[in-house]
């Protein structure tokens, strides 16, 4: 499944930062996601149980931030967010937009251990 590789991987990340934080449990670990990743948003958490069996991440809790698609209009000069995936033009002018600024991320935003807040 796609989804648990891509969790998997998450966790060996986390796991490897938490080398800094000997002894330290994980309580949450936040991602960002794009809307055009391509990932279901259930499936990262229904396999988040599974890839941190066994690991300092056991027990914690996986919170996915979806982005919504955000493009670069040349015609209206400015960032704007699609309502969808759907459509791939500007939805203020009809305009086939030039370039993607935000939708295809997926990475750890934060991990929550103990007390202290950590940033990959
Ligand atoms: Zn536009």
């Amino acid at each position: 499944m796609h989804e648990l590789s891509i969790v998997t991987s998450v966790v060996e990340t986390v796991t490897e930062s938490l080398k800094a934080y000997p002894g330290a449990r994980v309580l949450e670990v936040r991602l960002r996601v794009g809307a055009l990743a391509s990932v279901v948003v259930e499936s990262l958490e229904f396999c988040w149980e599974i890839a941190a069996q066994g690991t300092p991440l056991e027990g914690s809790k996986l919170v996915v931030n979806v982005l919504p698609v955000v493009v670069h209009c040349e015609a209206c000069g400015q960032d704007v967010e699609l309502e969808g995936i759907q459509s791939f033009r500007c939805p203020r002018c009809g305009e086939p937009y030039h370039e993607m600024r935000q939708g295809r991320e997926l990475e750890i935003d934060s991990i929550e251990i103990d007390e202290a807040e950590v940033k990959p």
